[in-house]
């Protein structure tokens, strides 16, 4: 699954202020493969296979159906229990094959709560082989979960199409079944659908007929062995446009009209596939590969990787010429490449429980950067690992994080498990030790581990062994010390030596937290590679919490050289004023580790707090764009930590105002021919942070274009419409709120108006903010925009959002897909800077959530607390600081 894709701006400002749940645990080995499953179910009976005849009704929102489970009773009993949410039956009956005698359940019994269903059977069923059969019907949901619909509108007309979302636990919402990853099972699918739909399915369709009464009757392929979260299906008015490559056909599917915009998702598709059938070294094993692009959103995801048929929200696949940018191109690149990276790594061998759900995210997230950078080298994506080790960082180094590796129990567990360490720290620490044991020796351990368990089920501990057969050197033990336990370690360089051309330096391992500063350190075994600038790197394994290096040449020491280490580097503070005058000499990967490391620590009072300040000072106007848009983001969080302050906000802001506006004239506002993606992304982030800081030409500038439109087509390209937009939402008056609220209303396209009804939350005025939440409530931008909508007030207004929100409970939990609802209200309060906050995240949670359910809230409650300090007690050395250089 890939999360939910934010907005730059809210990107920006939102990197150092992640957090997560659930307690520290120390190290301790993982499950071996041989251990008993979790499961949530009795162990007495397995499904081997699916057959599903489902019928529909669109209008209705409901559905009818029947499946005939072929499985194995392993213990004798009278009774059977499965997952079923929301369903209600007509009949169930067992019989032990064809032709033998059936024997219909006496008592259906439904546990909405555990969501299971138990049949309970006249007779004991004995050991052996059984076709059960159950008729039932269910619910259309509106939210993205289970099978749910989506309304829209195309070429003037309304429209409703159909999809199914079941991770990690909604299959059970359309087939009563045994939902948990570790029961693979083959599925026939079938499904009668009106007359000049299409339905897709994982499969190709096998036949299609047509019933006396028009309708369709169309069956699919049955599927290989696989876990009920991956079934999809989906049916609606749609187009498609196909290739075949190494001999699959890939697929992409959208609304009717819209297929030229998925051209480019489908041939990087075609790229990325080749890509994979070489890397895993076990080729695509389904005969086609679909990606299905849909309007509207989900708070929890923006794609998802159902074997065979990719499920992707448009916003994140199709690019529409008006306003697609090189971002967006990327976007798709990317998420195909991660949801791609799925179909071997989470699909075709799967993790046996929600526990090693990270294996399949942060894997995929791993996967899809290192192919975005052999397919794109010229979008320089190794450069974003800084970025994304400071979002895994920004959570794990707080009280409340958890090991990547976690127990989990229930179904709000898993759900909430879709976070900054699953993802982010899992692609670090995969990037830290596939550089630790080389390229090669990875890729053979991953093929390796490809070809033993495929159609299986797997623990982290098959993947490390598999590595470290492949590369004889001992990295299960570097791997267990950072997906067991959790946290980050911080390495300390003490003040360097040089003799006779050779620098000296020790090294000692402590830990980074943000809100445990006496804690005591875990050990971990940290593999370092240090240099002095310009000399060779030198590797090393910190274990046992220290060693020494001797580095070729003399100079400023820099440690984690190429940032693939998951640590944080404290210099001395004389090595940290020596490598910061060498700022501009580093390459851009290190003065971007450099910059996130010392805004961290800074923050979290191991330096002063104005140390990134300091390098921002040497950065130069023409340092790379990558730079400068880092610098932006520790300008514009500054930014959010001074609200509320606004004496001291706007010293901050003159400062970042004279640091940001050189590079806004240098790179201009108009894109050079050719210029690179980078470049494009910066100007975005420079317009944005300028806007927001209260640069008065920028905000001309934007009010001018925007004004222009009518009669320059020029005015606002695609490159720039976001960032324009976005300054003119935040700092709209009621006459600019209400041209933005008519464009979003006339806008036809799903895409764009759900974007432009974003934009409504945006203001900083908090009568229009107020405005955008009356809009949310009363879905004026469709269901699946409004709790969208909420999230964007909150970026200004997080006690308004928060409070509105709860004050509507029952209302905005219906805008949110359950697997979200834990996460998304925690996070509208968790925006605030304001103590009363906690109080008020902990009644919600009380009232609403499972103490299983919680960890998003004390996550909020941590970011909130850590907020507060950091404002008390850093922002005077801001101050300070920006006194002196104004
Ligand atoms: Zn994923």
């Amino acid at each position: 699954m890939q999360r939910t894709l934010i907005s730059l701006a809210v990107m920006l400002a939102l990197t150092s202020t992640l957090s997560a749940s659930a307690q520290a645990a120390a190290a301790k080995p993982a499950a071996s493969a041989s251990t008993q499953i979790t499961t949530q179910l009795p162990r007495n009976a397995v499904p081997s296979h699916y057959a599903v005849s489902l019928v529909p009704d669109a209008a209705q929102r409901s559905f009818s159906a029947s499946v005939t489970i072929a499985l194995d009773v392993v213990q004798a009993s009278d009774s059977l229990t499965l997952h079923a949410a929301d369903l209600s039956f007509r009949s169930a009956a067992i019989s032990a094959g064809p032709g033998q005698t059936v024997l219909a359940a006496d008592n259906i019994s439904i546990d909405a709560k555990k969501q299971t269903v138990t049949l309970h059977f006249p007779r004991t069923l004995a050991k052996g082989g059984y076709q059960l059969k159950l008729d039932y019907d269910g619910k259309i949901s509106t939210q993205a979960s289970g099978l749910f619909s989506l309304d829209y509108e195309n070429g003037g007309a309304k429209k409703r199409a159909l999809y199914t979302q079941f991770e990690n636990s909604d299959a059970r919402a359309m087939i009563p079944s045994w939902d948990e990853p570790a029961y693979k099972a083959t599925f026939t699918l079938e499904a009668t659908i009106p007359a000049g739909q299409m339905a897709v399915s994982n499969m190709p369709v096998s036949s299609t007929s047509t019933l006396a009464d028009g309708r369709q009757l169309v069956r699919f392929a049955t599927s290989p062995k696989m876990s009920t979260y991956l079934l999809f299906f989906a049916m609606g008015e749609f187009d498609r446009a196909s290739k075949v490559v190494d001999g699959t056909e890939l697929g992409i599917i959208t609304q009717k009209g819209m297929v030229s915009q998925g051209q480019f998702a489908l041939d990087s598709s075609v790229a990325v596939l080749k890509e994979y059938n070489d890397y895993f070294g076990v080729k695509y094993p389904l005969p086609k590969l679909d990606n299905i692009g849909a309007p509207g959103s989900s708070q929890s995801f923006s794609a998802m990787e159902n074997w065979g048929a990719i499920f992707t929200f448009e916003n994140a696949i199709l690019l529409d010429p008006r306003i697609a940018t090189q971002d967006d191109q990327q976007t798709s690149f990317l998420v195909a490449a991660h949801e791609m990276a799925h179909q071997w790594f989470g699909d075709l061998v799967t993790m046996a429980w929600w526990d090693d759900l990270w294996l399949n995210e942060g894997f995929a997230s791993w996967m899809e950067s290192r192919t975005t950078h052999r397919l794109h080298p010229e979008w320089q994506w190794p450069l974003r690992a800084v970025d994304t080790r400071e979002q895994a960082m920004g959570q794990d180094a707080l009280a409340t994080t958890h090991p990547v590796v976690q127990k989990i129990d229930t179904v709000e567990q898993a759900s909430q498990a879709f976070d900054s360490i699953t993802y982010q720290k899992g692609e670090a620490v995969i990037r830290m030790l596939e550089d630790y044991v080389g390229e090669q020796a990875w890729r053979s351990g991953v093929r390796n581990y490809m070809a033993k368990h495929k159609y299986g089920n797997t623990v982290s501990d098959d993947l490390w062994r598999a590595v470290e057969q492949a590369a004889h050197k001992p990295v299960t033990a570097i791997a267990h010390d950072f997906t067991l336990q959790p946290g980050v370690p911080m390495i300390r360089v003490a003040a360097a030596s040089c003799s006779k051309g050779q620098t000296r330096v020790s090294l000692t391992q402590e830990e980074f937290s943000k809100d445990q500063p006496d804690k005591k350190p875990l050990r971990w075994r940290v593999p370092v590679i240090a240099q002095t600038v310009g000399g060779a790197p030198v590797r090393t394994l910190v274990s046992n919490g220290k060693a020494s290096v001797t580095l070729p040449g003399c100079g400023a020491v820099l440690v984690n050289a190429g940032q693939t280490g998951y640590y944080r580097t404290l210099y001395a503070p004389q090595a940290f004023a020596s490598l910061a005058s060498q700022f501009r000499q580093l390459p851009t990967i290190d003065q971007l580790g450099l910059l996130g490391d010392s805004r961290a620590l800074g923050m979290a009072g191991q330096m002063p707090a104005s140390s990134a300040l300091d390098l921002a000072s040497n950065a130069a106007v023409d340092a790379a764009p990558q730079v400068w848009n880092s610098i932006a983001g520790v300008l514009l969080n500054l930014h959010g930590l001074y609200e509320g302050k606004p004496d001291q906000q706007a010293a901050l802001d003159r400062y970042g105002r004279q640091r940001l506006a050189p590079v806004l004239a240098h790179i201009g506002w108009q894109a050079g021919a050719g210029e690179s993606t980078a470049v494009a992304n910066l100007r975005e982030s420079l317009v944005v942070a300028l806007g927001a800081m209260g640069d008065d030409s920028v905000t001309a500038e934007a009010r001018r274009r925007f004004a222009a439109v009518g009669h320059d087509a020029r005015a606002l390209p695609p490159e720039l419409r976001r960032p324009i937009l976005g300054v003119l939402a935040e700092n709209a008056d009621a006459t600019t709120w209400e041209q933005l609220h008519k464009a979003a209303q006339d806008e036809p396209t799903p895409m764009i108006k759900a974007e432009l009804y974003g934009l409504l939350g945006m203001a900083k005025d908090a009568q229009l903010a107020r405005r955008a939440l009356e809009l949310a409530l009363a879905d004026e931008g469709g269901v699946t925009t409004s709790a969208a909508i909420v999230g964007h007030v909150s970026g200004n207004h997080p006690d308004m959002a928060y409070d509105y929100s709860i004050a509507h409970y029952a209302e905005f939990e219906k805008k949110v897909d359950a697997s979200a609802r834990s996460r998304y209200f925690a996070r509208l309060g968790g925006r605030s800077s304001d103590p009363a906050m906690i109080d008020k995240l902990r009644a919600y949670a009380g009232k609403y959530l499972a103490p299983q359910a919680q960890g998003d809230t004390n996550m909020a409650i941590a970011a909130i607390q850590y907020r507060i300090k950091v404002r008390t007690t850093r922002l005077p050395d801001i101050d300070a600081w920006l006194a002196k250089h104004q």
